[in-house]
């Protein structure tokens, strides 16, 4: 079996599994409680909150723990529209190529009253600096740009965009859920204000993630209940959960050089590869991408039916194109990127992680280029 999807999901890595046991079994206090099992459960959560802010370069009680990307992004856009509407604030700004958390919370807003602007891209998959700032005004509050996407790796000019943020006076929030761990990232140095991260894609558990907030930038809440983080996000603190994601990263951002080498030499050979079979298109800019991720077009193919048949071969990879929903619609993303309807509906995204080996590439090309030339048979 290759499992190059590791955009959709990572395995946890053995050494944030073993940091979890304990608090799934002897130690199942609760982090909110006085006593010696809650206070050491306490203790374990401010030290994965240190370990994380120090890998961010934020401090401590910046970091704020959620149950992942989807509520990171849903938090970072409604909390900080509601906080600074208040103040007459109701414009947002964010980018056609967002994850459907963001895309999604933005038209939420939008039906509550607030004003979107979605900025388009170019067709390597970039959002233009000087496109935010033309878009800002008087009544912006937010910009929300992703700092990696997830279909084509493409990564943001994301310290550009602080800076015009900055200058501007709005607040900046990047979606890095698929940057973190695998891209270095100083909140300081790039005038990031808010921040979301999630577990699962960097060989973490599932259900746990984290909002980096500055201090200034705290937004409302989402979710009333206990007081947990500070009043900022009610619920019992997910303790195993936390702990596994601090381990988790700190341990990416140890090999993350040697992992970047690693990774990208797999995906060029990959890629090298895929490029020979007739009739395939890279989709997304070729060198500012991350390491790992590969997206690639096949004309007169469907995506779909090239998955299932990658599946047979014993290949884990994901469609570029169909959402989650199941619906048959070929991927926002490569169709703002000016990419043809047809050739977005032959899209193949392979994202390589930790535990992808090198021999793994020829393999690959071999699979995908017999499926490729079935499949096209057949039609
Ligand atoms: N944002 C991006 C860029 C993602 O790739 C994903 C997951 O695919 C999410 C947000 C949602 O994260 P989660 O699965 O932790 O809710």
């Amino acid at each position: 079996m290759i499992y190059a999807d590791n955009a959709a999901t990572t395995r946890l890595s053995e050494e944030a599994l073993q940091k979890m046991l304990p608090w799934l079994t002897e130690n199942y206090g609760n982090a909110s409680t006085l006593y010696r099992m809650g206070r050491e459960a306490h203790r374990a959560v401010e030290q994965a909150r240190e370990e994380i802010a120090k890998g961010i370069g934020a401090s401590p009680m910046e970091i704020l723990f959620t149950s992942g990307g989807t509520e990171s992004d849903n938090w970072a856009l409604k909390g900080t529209m509601r906080h600074l509407a208040r103040k007459g604030k109701k414009h947002l700004i964010t980018s056609a190529i967002e994850h459907h958390a963001v895309l999604h919370s933005a038209h939420a807003l939008e039906k509550e009253g607030y004003d979107i602007t979605v900025l388009p891209v170019s067709k390597e998959g970039f959002v233009d600096p000087d496109s935010v700032k033309k878009a800002i005004r008087p009544d912006t509050a937010l910009v929300s740009i992703m700092y990696a996407n997830n279909e084509t790796g493409v990564v943001q000019p994301v310290t550009e965009i602080g800076a015009v943020c900055r200058e501007a006076g709005v607040l900046f929030h990047t979606d890095a859920v698929q940057a973190a761990g695998i891209l270095p990232i100083d909140v300081k140095e790039q005038k990031i204000d808010l921040l979301s991260a999630s577990a699962h894609k960097f060989h973490g558990p599932k259900g746990v993630g984290f909002l980096f907030c500055r201090r200034k930038a705290v937004p409302d809440t989402l979710l009333d209940g206990g007081g947990q983080e500070r009043g900022h996000r009610s619920g019992t603190e997910n303790v195993a959960g936390i702990v596994g994601m601090a381990a988790a990263f700190s341990q990416a951002l140890s090999e993350r050089e040697e992992k970047t080498e690693r990774l990208s030499a797999l995906r060029d050979r990959v890629q090298e590869g895929l490029l020979k079979i007739p009739g395939t298109h890279l989709n997304g800019d070729a060198s500012r991408r991350l390491p790992g991720t590969l997206n690639v077009s096949f004309e007169d193919l469907d995506g779909q039916s090239l998955l299932m048949e990658l599946d047979l071969r014993g290949i884990q990879a994901s469609v570029g194109s169909a959402c989650n929903s199941g619906s048959m619609t070929p991927s926002h993303v490569l169709l703002e990127m000016g990419v043809p309807y047809k050739t977005a509906h032959g899209s193949l995204r392979l994202s390589f992680g930790r535990y992808n080996r090198p021999e793994e590439a020829e393999t690959l090309v071999r699979e995908a280029e017999s499926a490729v030339r079935l499949l096209r048979d057949r039609r």
